[in-house]
């Protein structure tokens, strides 16, 4: 059976003994083992982390500028083999998976500029005589922390960032999918990162927990569901150290009664279906404002009868199986308890098989109407190819669903009114928002990060955020010895 290591050092390496099954979800079949990392491991890691960050750190911005361009190179020559690891390990198409990866080099192009981002601000004569300035300097050890359902691309809105700003970054990818983070790290390696400054380590809460307590690591960075998330921030800002954590989510897409529905109907159908709704950004509610809801429903219901569910291996597949065997269940289990609250079952996704593939950990589009704001299918992330359609009266009665939820990561909003459209943007408390845009999930030089349960701390992911998570500002105020005039001074200085 293959093991995944970690990649420390530059080296595929472990002490720990302990593994747990990777699988391919389209199948049902363990393919993998992964290493769940222990203390000594975490000490080797601890280690090299430390003994490279003096030189990496002292490198010029323009030379990590020129690794992190090689990377960018490697990536695009070897984003077919990353694509398959990824669609592999964790089975969404192979296009979706491409479509990932280069979401994600977009970041890694973002950080190669990072001479022009790091350069500070400088005052002539704030005082007479007197100059002022500020820069960004390294943190020192970061952590990331990261998801399964974006094995390169979230990761990736971490590390490149973190390196260019002169950090070394330890990666703690999930274990669910955890080969692709070892080729990034190998093809960052070949474009010529020394060794230690990007190393990943594999493992659970017990790796993730050491991280959390290490007095060595400066900041963490997580992505994952809401519970972890708030645990991560928690205990991170306990422990002095800088932290962003983005959560969970539940994302509403509102079809005013003006919107081309048909649009609108395309957006949904991606939306919610695309990477079989295992997305921070897909969209999970949709709400139909006044008496379009049946219009709606029925081009939904017929759209979602023609997609086709099937292995990344079939080029024409548009939707593939669910992580694992326990989240398949989670799954159907919330379209059980849909049904016994009392949403209307229009499509059920359970028990889907195809043919060939019957043991993998397939659900197909399901479809829920008449959702109210009570039920639990509504309330929690539901991380899955399950749509609910909501109906609201009108505008306000959407607006207030929107902002009542407990999640603020993304919302889109399908009108031809530029009224509503603005009044929507600068009323709604949400991070990201889409107008006609069904997933508004910003480029790497602006920011990724949601509102209320959706993210804790204060910085959100990549564009300048990033860089200023990333690094510490110092303001450097100077003046020479000519212009010091003699004595001390005991009053607030003030021209
Ligand atoms: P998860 O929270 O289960 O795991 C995320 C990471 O945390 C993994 O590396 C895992 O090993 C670690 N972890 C899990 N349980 C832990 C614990 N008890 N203590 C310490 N560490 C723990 O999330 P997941 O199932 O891998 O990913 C899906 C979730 O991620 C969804 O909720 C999704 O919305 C969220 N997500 C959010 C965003 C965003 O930008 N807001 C992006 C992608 C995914």
């Amino acid at each position: 059976m293959k093991k995944i290591n970690n990649y420390i050092d530059g080296n595929l390496c472990s002490y720990s003994n302990s593994t747990q099954p990777v699988y391919d979800p389209s199948t049902g079949e363990q393919t993998a083992e992964v290493i769940l990392s222990n203390k000594k491991d975490f000490e080797k890691l601890l280690e090299s982390s430390v003994k490279s960050f003096d030189n990496w750190s002292n490198f010029t911005p323009l030379k990590r500028s020129r690794i992190i361009s090689k990377f960018k190179e490697n990536i695009e020559k070897n984003l077919d083999e990353l694509a398959k690891i990824i669609s592999s390990e964790h089975g969404k198409t192979f296009e979706d998976s491409k479509g990932s990866v280069i979401r994600g080099l977009e970041v890694v192009e973002f950080a190669s500029g990072i001479p022009h981002l790091l350069k500070g601000e400088f005052s002539e004569n704030v005082g007479t005589n007197i100059d002022s300035w500020s820069v960004r300097q390294s943190l020192g050890i970061t952590a990331g922390i990261t998801p399964f359902n974006f094995p390169a691309m979230v990761p990736m809105w971490m590390f490149p960032i973190s390196i260019a700003c002169g950090n070394v970054f330890i990666l703690k990818p999930s274990e669910k999918d955890p080969s692709c983070s070892i080729r990034l790290a190998e093809l960052f390696s070949e474009a010529g990162l020394p060794d230690g400054v990007f190393n990943v380590i594999n493992g659970d809460k017990e790796i993730v927990n050491l991280i959390l307590n290490s007095k060595q690591i400066s900041s963490v960075s997580f992505v994952g569901s809401t519970p972890v998330a708030k645990y991560i921030y928690e205990k991170s800002a306990a422990n002095g150290k800088r932290v962003q954590a983005l959560g969970g989510a539940k994302n509403h897409l509102v079809v005013m009664p003006d919107a081309n529905i048909n649009q609108a109907v395309d957006g949904i159908m991606g939306a919610a279906y695309g990477s079989a709704g295992e997305r921070c950004m897909a969209v999970s509610v949709a709400v139909a404002v006044g008496d379009i809801a049946d219009g709606l429903i029925e081009k939904i219901h017929d759209k979602a009868l023609t997609l086709k569910v099937a292995p990344w291996t079939d080029k024409d597949s548009e939707m593939g199986p669910l992580i694992s065997k326990e989240h398949k269940e989670k799954i159907e289990k919330y379209i059980s308890i849909g049904e016994k609250e009392g949403a209307r079952l229009i499509l059920d996704g359970r028990n889907y098989k195809i043919q060939g593939y019957e043991n993998g950990f397939f659900v197909g589009p399901t479809l829920f109407d008449n959702v109210t704001k009570e039920m639990t299918i509504y309330k929690e992330e539901i991380f899955g190819p399950v749509l609910s359609i909501i109906r609201a009266k009108n505008y306000e009665e959407a607006l207030n669903l929107v902002n009542d939820h407990a999640f603020g990561n993304g919302t889109s909003i399908y009108t031809s009114d530029g009224e509503v459209s603005r009044h929507f943007t600068t009323k709604c408390k949400i991070g990201m928002v889409g107008i006609n845009v069904p997933i508004p999930v910003p480029m790497a030089f602006h920011s990724f990060g949601g509102w209320k349960q959706s993210l804790f701390g204060d910085h959100s992911m990549h564009g300048m955020e990033g860089v200023h998570f990333f690094t510490k500002l110092k303001t450097v105020t100077s003046r020479w010895p000519k212009s010091i005039q003699s004595g001390p001074e005991f009053i607030m200085p003030t021209n």
